[in-house]
């Protein structure tokens, strides 16, 4: 158990939950409150679930405007440079 300046009530989840729970986070399908906050509580405290939050948003957002008037080799160079930003 770990302890020092966590928020009381929260209960801690590993990578795996967060990870787990992303795809529902991204999708809004999140829908407990007590989950939510596990789940973003984990996110505050673990960088690399950050950054991998912050990438699948990123990919969402560039894979729905793919669909609609990018083209796909364009797409890959801002992938790439996505994945070297990180
Ligand atoms: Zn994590």
């Amino acid at each position: 158990m770990k302890s020092g300046n966590d928020k009381p009530g929260i209960e801690e989840i590993d990578c795996m939950e967060a990870i787990n729970g992303l795809y529902a986070y991204l999708d809004g399908e999140m829908k407990d409150p007590e989950t939510l906050a596990k789940f973003e509580h984990h996110l505050e405290h673990c960088q690399s679930c950050y950054s991998r939050t912050q990438l699948e948003t990123a990919l969402g957002q560039l894979i729905n405007k793919s669909a609609k008037d990018t083209a796909p080799e364009k797409l890959q160079t801002r992938l790439k440079k996505l994945i070297q930003g990180l």
